[in-house]
């Protein structure tokens, strides 16, 4: 073909959580996706006197769904005059990136979701409860393990699309699962996730399966759905106390964070089903009912990452990973900053 079809994917306007949404351009074979087009008035980011929104390419990728040499291609959104729009988040995470570059900042998130047929979470019987939590996690056997055809689907196309995903598993509640993405830096993280998420749900459409990133899919004693964030910065990999140091960070910024780490956060983190409550900020090593938890293996070596567990299913990682890298590198920069001060208050000590 002299051809090839090109999946325009972009973020849209609805609150309070963003969707996806996507459209189809023919382009001709050889040619880089040009920048689009889209009527944002049904998108909830324009007005209808004013509809037209833009599309700038950003990252590009095989589209392992049609095949051949279609493409992915995943967009921010433009205002006609060339500003970004008012929801593109990627703009302000991928400046803050480059503020920091320095750090080399990598981040690993966890993205859990959970799988719908109807109006039901996959799995759940028509009325009443399936067997209580314990044994779905990691499970095996049709009775414990739900929408692996389409999970496996999935893997596959983002192995095929290129993206760096480290790996899946299945989840606490029934029809409850996770993918893993990076380490990446920021923004590629986002442009990740963001496509991997698209695929996901592209792929679990021949099923007739939904997923969603609600983070509290089911009342009860019914896990919730998080995007653990796993990250660390040049120091933190070589040094603990670069480690202890962005805790420091996260610590005094917690409420910011928490404001910002997806809608229903309050009904998630409430200190039960290994979570730590959105009240207070905490870390431990090893430890599952807190914000931040050390990994064994980072407390042992002395080095290596952190995992910022608060962060929703149903959150923006541009938005998180922008925070992030603000918060920990943004203060490693003002100790830094300040050898003096530094000096003469470890003298007068
Ligand atoms: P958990 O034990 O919490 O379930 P997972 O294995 O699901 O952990 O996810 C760990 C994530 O941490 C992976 O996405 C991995 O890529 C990421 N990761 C590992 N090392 C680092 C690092 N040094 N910096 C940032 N992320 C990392
Ligand atoms: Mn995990
Ligand atoms: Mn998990
Ligand atoms: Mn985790």
């Amino acid at each position: 073909m002299n051809v090839y079809r090109a999946e325009y994917i972009w973020i849209d306007g609805t609150e309070p959580t963003k969707k996806l949404r996507s459209k189809t351009k023919i382009v001709p074979a050889g040619e880089e996706p040009p920048i689009w087009a889209f009527d944002g008035s049904s998108t909830q980011q324009a007005t209808g006197d004013r509809s037209d929104c833009v599309l700038q390419p950003v990252f590009v990728c095989p589209d392992p769904i049609r095949g051949g040499d279609d493409k992915l291609v995943l967009c921010e959104v433009m205002l006609v005059n060339g500003d970004p729009h008012a929801t593109n988040t990627r703009r302000a995470c991928a400046e803050t990136a480059k503020r920091y570059a320095d750090f080399d900042m990598w981040f690993g998130i966890e993205q859990e979701y959970t799988f719908f047929k109807g109006a039901r979470p996959l799995g759940f019987p028509d009325s009443g409860f399936p067997a209580p939590q314990g044994g779905y996690y990691c499970g095996v056997g049709a009775d414990e393990v739900f929408g692996r055809d389409v999970v496996e689907a999935h893997l596959d196309a983002c192995l095929r699309a290129g993206l760096k995903i480290s790996g899946i598993n299945a989840e606490v509640m029934p029809g409850q699962w996770e993918f893993q993405v990076g380490p990446l830096n920021p923004p590629a993280i986002g442009d990740q996730l963001w496509v991997a998420r698209w695929l996901l749900y592209r792929v679990g459409e021949p099923f007739g399966v939904s997923a969603t990133l609600y983070p509290k899919p089911v009342r009860g004693d019914w896990n919730g759905a998080g995007a653990h964030t796993n990250f660390s910065t040049k120091q933190m990999r070589s040094d603990y106390d670069a480690c202890l140091a962005a805790i420091e960070a996260l610590k005094g910024k917690h409420d910011l964070h928490i404001q910002n780490y997806g809608f229903g956060i309050e009904e998630r983190l409430t200190g039960l089903h290994e979570t730590a409550s959105f009240r207070e900020f905490s870390y431990g090593v090893s430890h599952r009912g807190a914000s931040v938890r050390i990994p064994w293996q980072v407390a042992k070596d002395r080095k290596g990452y952190l995992e910022d567990r608060r962060p929703n299913a149903n959150m923006d990682p541009y938005v998180v990973t922008r925070l992030i890298t603000d918060t920990v590198c943004g203060a490693a920069s003002a100790t830094k900053g300040k050898p003096r001060e530094m000096a003469a208050a470890a003298a007068s000590d």
